[in-house]
């Protein structure tokens, strides 16, 4: 066996799982790394596109990317965290010497890392077991970059801290970095889980008005008018542009933000834009998918399509931001925890965003007790 932590995890071993809970042994941080007890991480939909097929990759692995916990080692060069400090644990890693890095663009980060290069995680008979989507944090501990980690004050529980690895980040980065949606724009967010209910956020944040929720589970759209929407719509059996309408006075949307990755959702997205209007791409679909967009009418009405992986985030500014937006209560967190589970239960939890009931769904791999200390 090779020298580290024997740990627990949540293995997937192949398209469709089930993910099996393993003793793995994880190896000790080299320079520029840090071992975290995980607390905390959100069921997020990139994970089930992995282990549903929806995007390739390969096996063994162990997901979870959206993740908070406490910090046990530091490696090498880390001299600005402590052992014991709280921290969100997120799948973004950044070199900062890149191209896409000296520029600020931290999510399109092409730096080569010595965490890609070794096996992190290796499994009872000796073979290695990826960390999927940078992360494995379905485990009990993880080794990640310093780059990944964001310290967060002690007040801020580890399943709430832990949203802001992903989903709500994402949402709201979308809004304030990808968009910049300004005061008294129209904003329409398509699908209200947990991205979605963040790009709501944080167009209430940025002061849009309208905010248009639309989904078609009528759970979502009342949660979307509790968490900022002014307006929640039907998408089959309403009239999306009709309640932009009415509610602009005749105008359409200023940003139109698609947060699931349905490809349905894209369909028609375009002409719900006023001119000068940008189609938000954040949620995203299975590989391969294709939507119709006419150019000549795009580029006469001057309409932009935007890409957003990740929300353009920069951690160490975004998770601070929205950090104190929950702390003076501006930004809701805890309530988008509509269920926990312990690793155990890893199964059920990813079949209960499979179903689309849930706005976050968190596992809690070292047990009921996030707060603890270490
Ligand atoms: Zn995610
Ligand atoms: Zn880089």
């Amino acid at each position: 066996m090779p020298e580290g932590t024997t740990i627990r995890a949540a293995v997937c071993r192949g398209v469709g799982g089930p993910q099996s809970i393993e003793e793995l042994v994880l190896a000790a941080p080299g320079p520029g790394e840090v071992r975290v007890r995980v607390d905390a991480c959100a069921v997020c939909h990139s994970d089930l596109m992995y282990v549903d097929g929806g995007w390739t990759t390969d096996f063994p692995l162990v997901m979870g990317h959206e993740a908070a916990g406490r910090v046990l080692e530091l490696g090498a060069g880390v001299d600005d965290l402590a052992v014991g400090d709280p921290v969100v644990v997120s799948l973004v890693r950044t070199c900062g010497e890149c191209p896409a890095c000296r520029r600020g663009h931290h999510v399109a980060c092409a730096g080569d890392f010595s965490l890609d290069e070794r096996p992190l995680l290796t499994d009872a008979v000796g073979e290695p077991v990826a960390q999927g989507l940078n992360t494995g944090a379905f485990a009990e501990q993880v080794v990640v970059h310093r780059t990944q980690l964001v310290a967060h004050p002690e007040d801020v529980p580890a399943v709430s801290a832990s949203l802001l690895a992903c989903g709500v980040l994402t949402g709201a980065g979308s809004v304030h970095n990808t968009a910049r949606v300004a005061a008294g724009d129209a904003v329409v967010v398509v699908g209200c889980g947990g991205v979605g209910i963040g790009a709501l956020q944080g167009a209430r944040l940025a002061g849009a008005d309208p905010i248009v929720a639309v989904d078609p589970l009528a759970d979502k759209r009342t949660s979307a008018l509790a968490f900022g929407a002014t307006h929640a719509v039907d998408p089959v059996a309403g009239d999306v542009a009709g309640t932009l309408c009415q509610a602009t006075g005749g105008r359409l949307a200023d940003h139109v933000f698609v947060t699931t990755a349905n490809p349905a959702a894209l369909d028609g997205a375009v002409d719900l834009l006023e001119p000068m209007g940008a189609l938000v791409l954040v949620g995203m679909p299975p590989d391969g998918v294709a939507f119709d967009v006419d150019p000549s009418l795009l580029a006469a009405a001057n309409k932009r399509i935007l890409g957003s992986k990740m929300g353009t985030v920069r951690l160490a500014e975004d998770v601070p931001r929205l950090l104190g937006h929950y702390r003076s209560g501006d930004l809701e967190l805890d309530a988008l925890v509509s269920s926990t589970h312990p690793l155990e239960d890893i199964d059920a939890a990813f079949d209960e965003v499979r179903r689309g009931e849930v706005l976050r769904t968190v596992v809690l791999p070292n047990g009921t007790d996030p707060g603890a200390s270490p």
